[in-house]
C-alpha cells in the first residue's frame, strides 16, 4: 500500500487536522526527506495553504486543532503543535499547547522548522486582564505581595512605574516599590 493509501485508510479520507473531506493531499512534514507514513499526514487544501503560508492564517479555522492535537499519529501531533505555535499569541492555542504532550523525539522534529521561534515565540508579558505589558509601563498591584527575602509587603493599590520585563520569563516583571527593586508576578498587576 502506498503512503497515500495508508493515510487515506487511517483517516477515513478526511483532513487529519480539520476533518474536511475535499481536496485532500498527502503532506510530508518538513524537513523530512523521505516520505513515510510516520512523517506524513492527509491535509485539505484549506489547511495546506495556511501551513505553507500561501494564504493568511484564519485563526478560527484552527480551532479544529482542539480535536486533532489528540491524534494518535505523531505526524498529526507535530503539525498541530506547529500550527498552535504560530497562533500562540491568540491565547487559546497557548492553553492547548500547555496540555499537549509530545515525546522527546517528536518534539525535536516539531521544533526543527523553528515554528516556535521569532514572532510566535516572543515572550509576551500580560497583566491580570491579559493586557500586554511593555518595558516602561506603569502598573498597579492588585493584591498585597510579600517581597521575597525581606519582611516588606507591597500593598495592593501600590503603583509601580517604569517596569522592566524579565526576558526569560513571561510571568515576571521588575519594578521599584519603596525604592527597592523587586520582582513582581504579572498576574498580580494591572496596567495603568
Ligand atoms: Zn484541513
Amino acid at each position: 500500500m502506498s503512503v497515500l493509501q495508508t493515510l487515506q485508510n487511517r483517516s477515513n479520507t478526511t483532513c487529519e487536522l480539520c476533518a474536511a473531506t475535499k481536496d485532500l493531499k498527502q503532506y510530508t512534514i518538513p524537513p523530512s526527506l523521505n516520505e513515510s507514513v510516520d512523517n506524513s499526514l492527509l491535509v485539505c487544501s484549506t489547511c495546506l495553504d495556511q501551513i505553507e503560508g500561501n494564504t493568511q492564517m484564519d485563526v478560527n479555522h484552527w480551532r479544529c486543532l482542539n480535536d486533532s492535537m489528540w491524534s494518535e499519529f505523531v505526524a498529526v501531533q507535530i503539525m498541530a503543535w506547529r500550527m498552535l505555535q504560530r497562533l500562540r499569541n491568540e491565547g487559546w492555542p497557548k492553553d492547548l499547547l500547555d496540555m499537549m504532550y509530545l515525546d522527546d523525539e517528536a518534539l525535536a522534529l516539531a521544533r526543527a522548522t523553528g515554528e516556535h521561534e521569532d514572532e510566535a515565540n516572543k515572550i509576551i508579558h500580560r497583566d491580570v486582564n491579559g493586557v500586554i505589558l511593555e518595558a516602561g509601563d506603569s502598573v498597579v498591584l492588585v493584591k498585597d505581595l510579600k517581597v521575597k527575602g525581606s519582611s516588606m509587603v507591597a500593598k495592593q493599590g501600590t503603583a509601580v512605574r517604569n517596569i522592566r520585563l524579565d526576558h526569560e520569563n513571561a510571568e515576571y516583571i521588575e519594578g521599584k516599590v519603596d525604592n527597592q527593586q523587586i520582582v513582581i508576578i504579572t498576574k498580580y498587576v494591572k496596567k495603568l
